[in-house]
């Protein structure tokens, strides 16, 4: 993977969830959290997530 974001302040940002089209904010320290996962980004909302993971 390139690193294109290297020099560049992180920030906050908007994604729209691909199950429910609200937008959600991914955080920076989410960004982090994911990358050490080597996940890119996620694509479902914090509500839609958890309703996932409950079933
Ligand atoms: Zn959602």
């Amino acid at each position: 993977m390139k690193k294109v974001l290297e020099g560049e302040a992180p920030q906050d940002l908007l994604l729209k969830c691909y199950q429910c089209g609200e937008r959600f904010i991914f955080t920076v320290g989410e960004q982090q959290f994911y990358q050490q996962k080597g996940f890119v980004h996620p694509r479902r909302c914090e509500k839609c997530r958890a309703n996932y993971s409950n079933r």
